[in-house]
């Protein structure tokens, strides 16, 4: 109910405007979003840790801010050392507006990254994005074979595209929106995780898994090591500013562990996803507004 609640908040313009304007939101905004994102990839990388960088804006519905979004991302490449990754989200791109425009300036970030020596991922968002999601990842994959994309194992049929994945950079997360006919009870999310889990592991793609929950990281270390994949065939992804010691932690134990770091000043939905999938956070941010 109140994750429902909180995602429903997270797409209403009238409390954007009342918490983005709102100066106590500072402390949390911060726990969450690099404030400079130059010094938080330099910090993270010599602690031995990767980065997916995320330009934070979504559901663009005006071609010169999708143009712009294309132009930050592209600038953003000279601060990141080689090994680092983009995600990307494709109605920042102006899927809205239509997939032939998402999908050309999605390339031209593939294509710039490519020569940097820098991947593109494509994040998973509302399901009614999901596939023009998948269409324009199997274009963009004729000409860029290292562009990855997001799986939600909330999703019924997530099992069903990580089988068609074959070969390819997946993300398999739990998923952070709401969808008709989604997993909703944790225990069948969790499940259908280890599933996709299960086939990506003992499948050709890179599997990149994006978790904080204790249980599902061990399982996937397990499944790795009776796949017979060495620390390089995989990998763990975490948010910025969750878990961070598990994160050095893992780092440190040689496995390659990557921190999805948000950074601009279109903040609110993020944070509002954020909060609503656990209700602590929600309570260390409204304590925060207490405390002022
Ligand atoms: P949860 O069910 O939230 O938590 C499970 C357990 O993890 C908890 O019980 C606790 O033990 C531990 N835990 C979780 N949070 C904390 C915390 N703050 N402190 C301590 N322990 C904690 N979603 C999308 O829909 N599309 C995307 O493209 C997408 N990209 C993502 C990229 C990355 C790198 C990550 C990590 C997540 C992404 N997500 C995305 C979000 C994802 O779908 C989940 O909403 C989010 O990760 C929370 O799920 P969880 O697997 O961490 O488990």
């Amino acid at each position: 109910m109140l994750r429902q609640a909180m995602l429903a908040i997270s797409k209403s313009r009238r409390a954007e405007r009342l918490v983005s304007t709102s100066p106590l939101t500072a402390d949390v905004v911060r726990r969450y979003v690099a404030s400079d994102i130059g010094a938080v990839v330099g910090e993270l990388t010599r602690r031995g840790l990767l980065v997916s960088v995320d330009h934070l804006g979504e559901e663009v519905t005006d071609e010169a801010q999708a143009r712009a979004a294309v132009a930050t991302y592209v600038s953003l490449l000279d601060l990141l050392p080689a090994g680092a990754d983009v995600s990307v989200k494709l109605t920042a791109l102006g899927l809205r507006l239509s997939q032939r425009l998402a999908q050309g300036h999605a390339a031209t970030i593939c294509a710039a990254a490519e020569g940097r020596g820098v991947t593109v991922t494509l994040d998973a968002e509302e399901h009614d994005t999901i596939p023009g999601l998948h269409a324009v990842h199997a274009a963009l994959r004729r000409d860029h074979p290292e562009v990855g994309v997001v799986v939600q194992a909330y999703l019924p049929d997530s099992l069903d595209r990580c089988e068609k994945l074959g070969g390819a950079r997946v993300r398999l997360c739990k998923g952070a929106y709401t969808a008709p006919g989604a997993y909703a009870r944790t225990a069948d999310i969790d499940r259908s995780f280890v599933r996709c889990l299960k086939v990506l592991m003992s499948g050709t793609g890179y599997p990149m898994v994006a978790t904080h929950d204790p249980r599902l990281l061990r399982i996937a270390s397990t499944l790795a090591v009776l796949d017979g994949r060495d620390v390089t065939g995989f990998e763990y992804q975490m948010l910025y500013g969750v878990r961070p010691e598990e994160q050095t932690r893992l780092a440190g134990l040689e496995a390659r562990m990557r921190v999805y770091v948000p950074y601009g000043s279109d903040w609110y939905a993020y944070l509002m996803r954020r909060l609503a999938e656990r209700p602590r956070n929600l309570a260390f941010f409204l304590r925060s507004l207490a405390s002022r």
